[in-house]
């Protein structure tokens, strides 16, 4: 039973069907919506649950169905992006007839809000961790082969490790391996590794362990979050980054977003806030990127720099902004986005405001 909810933009009402031929299983979800795209859809198969949930609007659409024969542990997926059709493709172990796709599980055909829907969680392997800083590594994970999903720019997912008894979950920032490596974004149809850039604690709770966790070990991996959407760089001309520390991660994705698929782009300002050189996350590719592409510069501000650092110091401030944040044209549209600690973003908001920068000229990342 399928209810239409109404948001501004019209009404959302999901549907769902099946066919198949003698080899294949083709589950169709029809959105009606547009805007639809791979990131919006994630699934899983596990045993004998399959699951795909669509995210539409602020909408979260479920099928959940345990399958009624098996299936091979690939799958395909494609979406027909001007009508909002997703079609499934499952390849079947026999080449049988299928009566039904199979029987209704938990919340099975159910629209509800994105806020209720809960974390689902599935298990990732992790594939090699390696020192970025003294203190923080890349790790990577591999998504298992019967899930689809990938992180939309400017979101987080949660990893979980049970500690002492407890289930502890964290939200973490997926990047590139690199910001020189080829720009595989809207991802490649099967790109199964997720990459992180994790500060590791010692007095931490959950960092130190992560950080004891073997190759080949088992991680659970949640759901995107986030609240930031692409359409927040369309016709930016000015894209201004503040950064401190590991509040650097949010901005991998949209930086090289940002340089590839925004046409408008006139220039991209990294500002990033460490307390020490040693701290400062990947400066070498940085600087190599500023040197390739003329229209990208990165500033350093060291809170505890040594007597030898020539550059800015201190923490975020009234004079390091106004110098910093230059635009292109007197009016031309900007997007800033900051991230870090929470009293640096804070400040750095209220700066900000100080500054004349509206409420939708700037984007800070929340959990
Ligand atoms: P915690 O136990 O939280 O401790 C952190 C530090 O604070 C330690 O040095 C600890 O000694 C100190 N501390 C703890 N409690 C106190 C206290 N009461 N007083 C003083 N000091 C204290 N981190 C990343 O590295 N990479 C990311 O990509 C990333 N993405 C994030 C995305 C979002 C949306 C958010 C909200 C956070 C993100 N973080 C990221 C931070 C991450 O979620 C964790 O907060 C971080 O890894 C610390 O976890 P922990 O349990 O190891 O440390
Ligand atoms: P850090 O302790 O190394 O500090 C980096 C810089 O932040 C400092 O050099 C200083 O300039 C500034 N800073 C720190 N404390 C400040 C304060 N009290 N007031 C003003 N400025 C201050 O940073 P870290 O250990 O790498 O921590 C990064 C933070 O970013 C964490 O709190 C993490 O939760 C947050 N983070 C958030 C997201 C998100 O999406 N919301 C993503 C990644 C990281």
């Amino acid at each position: 039973q399928m209810t239409d909810i109404s948001t501004k933009e019209g009404p959302i009402s999901p549907s769902y069907d099946w066919f198949q031929t003698d080899s294949l299983v083709t589950i169709v979800i029809y959105t009606k919506q547009k805007d639809i795209h791979l990131d919006s859809i994630i699934i899983d198969h596990q045993n004998d649950s399959f699951r795909a949930e669509t995210i539409i609007k602020d909408y979260s659409y479920l099928i959940h169905i345990g399958l009624s024969h098996e299936v091979q542990e690939d799958f395909s997926v494609r979406v027909v992006e001007n009508v909002g059709k997703i079609e499934i493709v499952l390849k079947k172990t026999e080449n049988i007839s299928w009566k039904c796709l199979g029987r209704p599980l938990e919340k099975h055909n159910s629209l509800i809000p994105k806020k209720d829907t809960g974390l689902y969680y599935r298990k990732c392997q992790l594939i090699s961790k390696e020192d970025v800083t003294h203190d923080t590594k890349l790790f990577c994970l591999m998504l298992p082969p019967s899930t689809h999903l990938q992180v939309p720019i400017g979101q987080h997912v949660y990893l979980k490790l049970t500690i002492t008894g407890t289930e502890i979950v964290k939200p973490y920032t997926p990047v590139f391996d690199s910001l020189l490596s080829e720009f595989k974004e809207p991802v490649l149809p099967n790109n199964k590794y997720i990459y992180f850039l994790i500060k590791i604690y010692t007095a931490g709770l959950f960092t130190p362990e992560l950080d004891h966790l073997q190759i080949g070990d088992f991680v659970p991996v949640s759901n995107p979050e986030g609240n930031f959407k692409l359409s927040k760089l369309q016709e930016v001309e000015d894209l201004f980054l503040l950064a401190a520390g590991t509040g650097f991660t949010p901005m991998v994705k949209i930086l090289k977003y940002a340089l590839i698929n925004v046409p408008s782009l006139r220039k991209v300002k990294l500002m990033f806030f460490n307390k020490t050189e040693d701290d400062i996350i990947w400066r070498s590719q940085l600087e190599k990127l500023a040197f390739e592409d003329k229209r990208f510069d990165v500033e350093y501000v060291l809170s505890a720099p040594t007597s030898e650092w020539k550059g800015k110091q201190g923490h975020i401030s009234p004079a390091l902004l106004s110098e910093f944040l230059n635009r292109s044209s007197e009016k031309s549209k900007v997007l800033l986005c900051i991230c870090g600690p929470t009293p640096f973003t804070e400040q750095g908001i209220k700066l900000l405001h100080d500054l004349n920068f509206s409420k939708d000229e700037i984007h800070n990342f929340t959990a």
